[in-house]
């Protein structure tokens, strides 16, 4: 049996194990890092980029835990996108350098004529004449937020590469969890053992079984989704959240990548129940209510379920911030956003004590 002997070894390549590596690779730590995914999509390859200022989160007006939370972390993306911050990112492509907030309805007014007593950060009202050609057709006010859009595949590529040889193509099941004493030893694969003096279970979905199997169970939730795929002609890429009259949440949220708009937002946790062909005349009746100026008869249309994978919470709900718990010289974490994967990684090496 072959084996490895690092000092950190992290379960899972999504942007929480991948983050955690790469800051302790630029720490001199040996990290071996395993990821099992067999073509799949992870929730890190199904998100659509957006990296949050906190705006979406305090649209009732007043900062909340999870608006404060995230309102830091796009400071800390735009130094690692100029090559200034704790990962230098100045390779990943930002797909748009904004995002817009599209408010129909009294809502519109209301939220602006809030912006103008009192300013938020990150937040500025388009006048109408520079609507961009997707919401020139509209009835709604259109702001726009310093939230922007990175090329997740791209971002992904780039922290997997100083991995090397050390990003391992295997699936950690719990069996191979080895736990000698109050301690986990090893993970014991079929032909590869990897020895560490610390674990990092990072596995999203799979954190809860493998935190079980080293003694430390964590309780998880999950918050399914059904996103909608719009593909076909699109005269102009769309990255906006659309709020309909006083919902606090956007209704749709949009992001144009790879040439097709992806669809979330509460359209997608609404129609997680629905079956596709419902989720799909669900989303063609909002994009055409939201955005009339586009012809969406002429897309075609696909839908996407997969579940969110977070530290379960009492009412259910989206947690506000990135979770690290240690248990022995484990540490199991969820980042609950892409956003908040630097927050995530500065609990994680407090945790690890580096
Ligand atoms: C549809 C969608 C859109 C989103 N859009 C955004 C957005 O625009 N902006 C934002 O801030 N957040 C967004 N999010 C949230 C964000 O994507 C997630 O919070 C984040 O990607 C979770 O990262 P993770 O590394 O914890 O999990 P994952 O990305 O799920 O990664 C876990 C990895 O572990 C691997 N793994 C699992 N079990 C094992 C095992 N036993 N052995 C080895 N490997 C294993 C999996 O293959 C996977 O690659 C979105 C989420 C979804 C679902």
């Amino acid at each position: 049996m072959n084996r490895i002997d690092v000092e950190v070894a992290i379960v899972g390549g999504g942007i929480a194990g991948l983050w955690i590596a790469n800051l302790l690779l630029r720490r001199g730590i040996e990290v071996a890092l395993c990821e099992g995914r067999a073509g799949g999509l992870s929730q890190t390859s199904a998100a659509q980029g957006i990296i949050h200022s906190g705006v979406k989160y305090a649209l009732e007006g007043a900062a909340t835990p999870a608006s404060q939370a995230i309102a830091p972390m796009a400071a800390r993306w735009r130094r690692c996108l100029a090559g200034r911050g704790e990962i230098d990112l100045r390779s990943v492509p930002v797909l748009s350098p904004h995002y817009h907030l599209w408010a129909r309805g009294g809502l519109g007014a209301k939220l602006a004529a809030t912006l103008a007593k009192q300013p938020w950060a990150g937040a500025e009202q388009v006048a109408a004449v520079d609507y961009p050609a997707p919401f020139e057709r509209g009835d709604g006010t259109l702001f726009r937020l310093q939230d922007f859009v990175l090329d997740v595949p791209a971002l992904c590529q780039r922290l997997a590469t100083p991995l090397g040889e050390r990003l391992l193509k295997v699936r950690v099941e719990p069996r191979h969890v080895a736990v000698a004493g109050a301690k986990v030893s090893a993970l014991r694969l079929d032909a590869l053992e990897v020895r560490a003096r610390r674990f990092v279970f990072a596995a999203g979905a799979g954190n809860e079984a493998l935190a079980a199997a080293a003694g430390h169970p964590t309780p998880m939730q999950r918050r399914p989704l059904q996103q909608v795929f719009a593909h076909g002609p699109s005269p102009a890429p769309i990255f906006a959240h659309c709020l309909t009259d006083d919902a606090p949440q956007p209704a749709l949220t949009i992001a144009t990548v790879g040439g097709c708009d992806a669809i979330g937002g509460a359209l997608a946790e609404a129609g997680a129940a629905r079956s596709e062909g419902e989720q799909v005349a669900a989303a063609e009746q909002a994009l055409q209510a939201a955005l009339p100026g586009l012809d969406w008869r002429r897309r075609r249309f696909d839908t996407l379920r997969i579940d969110r994978a977070e530290p379960a919470q009492a009412d259910g709900r989206r947690p506000q911030q990135a979770f690290a718990a240690i248990g022995g010289n484990c540490l199991t974490v969820w980042p609950v956003k892409l956003t908040l994967a630097p927050q995530l990684g500065d609990m994680a090496l407090k945790a690890l004590g580096t």
